[in-house]
């Protein structure tokens, strides 16, 4: 048998991909799987046995390591969230937002700030100062002028990762930078397409020549709905979550509760106040529409 990655889903089919061949195989699944109603996703690794020279029968499939829901796909690695420094400018308020998304997938998350060409550099490395403090990598880049392209390209080896953010942040130069030919479809085009009735659209992966791959679906857009209570809310913020035992009360949600050592935090420069806000104007939300929030 031989091992694969599935890498679309059509019809019935799953087209399977080695890696060390670079082949090909159009795979049906072995009926003991379809009794057993079990859903194959785009990103699961897979065992086949060839019919032929370009189909294939799916005997086995392996454990799934991760898996995301929007787009459905097994076994990413991480997810790169990626903002411009200009055109749109970038806006800390909604990285957070972002982030806590990112944060709920419990991948490995990447920032990008595309675009530095355009920025203030003064105003650029405080934004960096502030992420990377709480822990996330950084990646300054421009698709325009090849800056951080190789440091990207790198981080892309060997992974499958899907790429999120606001539409026009440049995702889709980024990844034809790096792979020229390969083009993710823009945010706008797929938040398009998902509205649509008829087009349920199924994510693939693309692979990169290097190794690795890359979802053609960008991940949660700026229409999410996110579904997620008070507590929940609080364990995405990184930069929250060491303070939280030190809370007088189990029960604290870091609002108006006393000897809050979240709040401590804040007042002693230890968190950063707009972070904290980020967290307040969430937590407000959700206290308004009990279910979650909207991105
Ligand atoms: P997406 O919606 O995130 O996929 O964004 P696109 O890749 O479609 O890019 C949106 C616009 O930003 C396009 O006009 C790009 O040419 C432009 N753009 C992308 N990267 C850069 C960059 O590094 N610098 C500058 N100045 N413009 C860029
Ligand atoms: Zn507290």
């Amino acid at each position: 048998m031989l091992p694969g990655v599935v890498v679309k889903a059509y019809n019935g089919y799953y087209y399977v991909r080695s890696d060390d061949e670079k082949t090909m195989v159009s795979c049906s699944l072995r009926g003991r799987f379809k009794k057993e109603r079990f859903s194959l996703l785009v990103g699961d690794e897979v065992r086949y046995s060839l019919l032929g020279s370009e189909k294939g029968v799916i005997e086995e499939i392996l454990p799934r390591r991760t898996m995301l829901s929007r787009p459905m796909v097994a076994n990413v690695d991480q997810v790169i969230l990626n903002f411009a420094a200009a055109n749109p400018d970038i806006n800390p308020v909604l990285v957070d937002r972002f982030l806590i998304i990112a944060e709920l997938s419990e991948l490995e998350i990447i920032l990008c700030i595309n675009k530095v060409d355009l920025a203030d550099q003064a105003a650029l490395a405080v934004l960096i100062e502030r992420y990377s403090s709480i822990g996330y990598p950084v990646l300054s880049l421009s698709a325009k002028n090849g800056i951080g392209i190789e440091d990207l390209r790198a981080r892309l080896q060997d992974r499958i990762t899907v790429f999120a953010g606001p539409s026009g942040t440049g995702k889709s130069t980024l990844l034809n930078a790096i792979e020229p030919g390969l083009s993710l479809a823009t945010g706008q085009v797929s938040e398009k397409i998902g509205r649509g009735r008829h087009t349920t659209r199924f994510a693939e992966l693309m692979p990169l020549a290097q190794g690795g791959y890359v979802v053609d679906t960008p991940g949660f857009s700026l229409t999410e709905f996110v579904d997620i209570d008070e507590r929940g809310l609080m364990y995405c913020f990184r930069d929250l979550v060491p303070w939280i035992p030190q809370c007088r009360f189990n029960s604290c949600i870091h609002y108006k509760e006393p000897q809050c050592a979240v709040k401590e935090a804040v007042r002693e420069g230890k968190i950063h106040p707009e972070r904290y806000e980020s967290y307040l104007a969430v937590l407000t939300e959700l206290k308004e529409n009990k279910k979650g929030f909207r991105l």
